[in-house]
Parts: structure tokens; sequence; C-alpha cells
């Protein structure tokens, strides 16, 4: 019986992870189909699941992100900041004209003559509007260590980036005691990053009973039922995150002769697995797995790169917060202006660069757009009633989103890369042995 156990446990390892993880998708699915609501008390898997990659993710950026921009000339450390961030910001604002555009062709919502049925307190819904400038500010912690312990990912970036730069500074001191003090402390964080790494891979074993368990109970609360009025905005957003990944990434990867076919078969692991964690910040020790080992992408860049893009690059949000505005416009029989879809372009790329990589938090700033444009989400109002309708399969627009949100990221960190000439060719056509868990994926 035992050894029943151990040889099941040991082809569960040894069988290849992305078809573990795709099979737990889709029984997933069929499971939460079949079962409905019953299925919840599988939830505790999947927030497993979750708990698992959360615990790694700030120690990940921690120490990829201090021996990242330790180990890069400054110099080049403002050049790539500058790149990807110029990427980063060009390609949220082209998503949320996508969005709109797709939301004017398609036109979901219209005729539905909305009225205040669904209030948004039935629906329980958190109203409190998020502050903008608090966002940005809080970008720079007042306690460094209060904000790693919260989970704040953008003042942790801010920390290790400070310290990474700090320790390259002090690494080429002329002063020979500090210079070996400072090269102690690279040992350390090296020291640290390689042992995340082995972490994220066992944690990865676990990866396909989270998402089976993840989609489970996502289906079965809403069924059938999640593609029922919702299917126009549902498939608009999804034509539009297509259009995006293909228009978009596929351009810039073709202009820089970089194999779009072989960038989403390399992407493959981050792309499923955000889709169904639906965190950007819970799949970047993915992401940094497959910028490393599959697309070899050398360290000093992702490090910088994918932290970054997973909480300011947020592309699938964009096109989610341009088409749902439009969307609520046309519902409550007021379709947005030409100057109001200005205003939203606008708005939601600073909405997207303050949404957190966590699931749902775009659906929260969204009410930061709508309410920039006019449209105040307010209790038992008829853009309560519409918002409510969208918050209701949010679940479903935000696996979408998110994927996005992280192929963007490794589309920038690629293209980056490449433009310094720290892309090895070797590893990207896989000419260089990979670690057990880059084969395996
Ligand atoms: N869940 C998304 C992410 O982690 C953010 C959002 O809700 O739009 O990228």
């Amino acid at each position: 019986m035992i050894s029943f156990f151990r040889r099941l446990i040991r082809g569960y390892i040894k069988s290849n992870l992305l078809l573990r993880i795709l099979m737990g998708l889709l029984l997933g699915a069929v499971a939460g189909l079949l079962c409905g609501p019953d299925i919840q008390w599988i939830k505790p898997l999947g927030d497993l699941f979750i708990r698992l990659l959360k615990m790694i993710v700030m120690p990940v950026i921690i120490f990829t992100l201090v021996v990242g921009a330790a180990g890069i000339h400054t110099s080049k450390l403002g050049r790539v900041g500058v790149k990807a961030l110029l990427f980063y910001v060009l390609t949220s604002a082209f998503a949320v004209a996508l969005g709109l555009l797709f939301g004017n062709m398609f036109s979901p919502g219209e005729g539905m003559a909305l009225t205040a049925m669904h209030s948004a307190g039935d629906n329980s819904i958190n109203l409190t509007k998020p502050d903008l400038i608090d966002t940005l500010l809080n970008i720079v912690p007042s306690n460094p260590f209060a904000a790693i312990a919260e989970g704040n990912v953008l003042a942790t970036i801010f920390v290790s980036l400070f310290t990474g730069v700090a320790l390259a500074h002090i690494r080429e001191c002329e002063n020979v005691q500090t210079r070996e003090a400072a090269q102690a402390l690279y040992q350390f964080f090296e020291g640290g990053s390689q042992l995340v790494y082995v972490i994220v891979h066992w944690v990865l074993q676990f990866a396909p009973i989270g998402v089976f368990a993840l989609i489970a109970v996502v289906f079965g609360n809403q069924g059938a039922a999640a593609f029922g009025p919702l299917i126009g905005v549902t498939l608009t957003v999804y034509c539009a995150f297509v259009a995006h990944l293909v228009l978009v990434y596929g351009g810039i990867l073709t202009w820089r002769r970089i194999s779009f076919r072989q960038f989403l078969i390399k992407a493959r692991a981050a792309m499923v697995t955000s889709f169904v964690t639906r965190s950007s910040g819970g799949t970047l020790p993915v992401s940094m797995e497959v910028a490393e080992k599959e697309m070899g992408v050398s360290r000093g860049i992702f490090s910088f790169t994918l932290p970054l893009g997973a909480t300011l690059n947020m592309d699938g949000t964009a096109i989610y917060q341009g088409v749902c505005a439009v969307f609520i416009g046309l519902a409550i029989g007021l379709p947005l202006s030409f100057e109001q879809q200005l205003t939203v372009i606008v708005t939601a790329v600073l909405a997207s660069i303050g949404t957190a990589g966590v699931p749902g938090a775009g659906a929260i700033m969204l009410l930061m757009v709508l309410d920039s444009v006019g449209l105040k989400v307010e209790q038992g109002s008829t853009v309560a009633a519409a918002y409510a309708m969208i918050f209701g399969i949010d679940a479903l627009l935000d696996m979408g989103r998110t994927s996005l949100n992280v192929t963007g990221d490794l589309t920038v960190t690629c293209v980056v890369a490449q433009s310094e000439g720290e892309l090895q060719t070797e590893v990207w056509n896989n000419r260089l042995p990979t670690t057990p868990a880059a084969q395996k994926i």
C-alpha cells in the first residue's frame, strides 16, 4: 500500500507540470458544473495554493530584485528602467483605447434600460473609492519593514531597488573593508535568491490541485449562469484581450524579430498560472522562472522588469476598464461622449498603474474610472446596478485580464532584454540544459 502511494506520488511529480495544470483546469470546471455550490468544501485547497504563492512573493521580490539591481551597472539600470516604463505606459494606453473601441463596436449593454433593481447594497459591494494620490505616495514607505510585513508590493519593490542600487555602489567602493562587507551582503542575497527558486519549484508541484479547486469553486458558484446576460460584455472583453495579444505583443515581438509563436509556447506556464490564480503578484515566481529558464533573460533585467510590471503594467485591466465604462454608459442609457472616452483613457491608465496584482483589484479601481466621467456608483443608482452586474462575473473577467497583464510583462521583459543584449539565444533556442523545473513546465 505504502509503495503504491510512493509510486503514485513519484509518477505525479515526474509527469509534465503544464499538462497537470491544464487537467486540473478542465476537471475543475466539470466538477464545478456538476456539483454546483456544493463544491464549496474544496475551497480550502485553492486557498492553500494562493497562500503558498503569496508566501513566496515577498522573498522572491526582495532577494531577486536586490541581487539583480546590485549586479547591474548603475547607468544600465537607469536605461532599462526608462525603456521598461515607456513600454508599460504606452501599451497600457493602447489597451484602454482598444477596450473603448471594442466596447463601441460590440455595444454590450445597449438597450438594457437598466433600472436600479440590483442595488449595490444588496450585492454587498465595497463602494469606497481608492485615492490615486495616496496609492502613488504609498510607493515610498515610511516604514520599509512594515511595508514588507503588510505585503505592499510596490513599496517593497522601491525599497529593494534602493537597497540593490546602494549595494552596487558600495561593491565598487575604494575602501577594502567596505567592499568586502558589501560582497558578503551580496552573497547573502544571492544565496537567498537560489533558495527561493527551490521553494518556488516545490510550491508549483501543488499547482494542479490548487487549480482544480479554484476553478471548481468559480464554476460551482456561477455555473452556466455566469455566461447568461453578461455574455456580451465577457465576449467583448475577451475579444479585445486577444486583439491586444496579437496586435500589440505579437507586433512588438515581431518588430524586434522575436518569434511570437515561440514566445507564447515559452510563456504558457505563466499565462495559465495567472489565469487561474487571478494574481499577477502571485504569478511572479512563475514568470521569473519562465523568463530565466525558458527565455534566457538575464536576472539583472527580469528581476527588475517583472516585479515592476506585475504591479504597474496591467494591460488586461486597462482593457477591461475601457469596455466596462462603455458597457455601464450604454446599460443606463447614457452612452459615453467622445470627451468622456478620452478622460477614460487617462484615468484607466492611472487606475491600472495603481491596481495591485491581486484578484479583483481592477474591479475596485474601476470605481475611480467611472467617477472621473461622472458615473458615480452610489447605492441604489442605475450605475450601481450595472456595476453590480459586472462585479458578479468579475472572476471570469479577472482570469483573462490577469493572464494578459502577465503576458504583457513578459513581452516587455523580452524586448528590453534583447535590446540590452541580455537575452541568451542558447537558452531561447533550448540549446542549453535547463533546470528540472523548466523541463517539466
Ligand atoms: N487580478 C489582476 C492582476 O493581478 C488585477 C485586476 O484585478 O485587474 O493582475
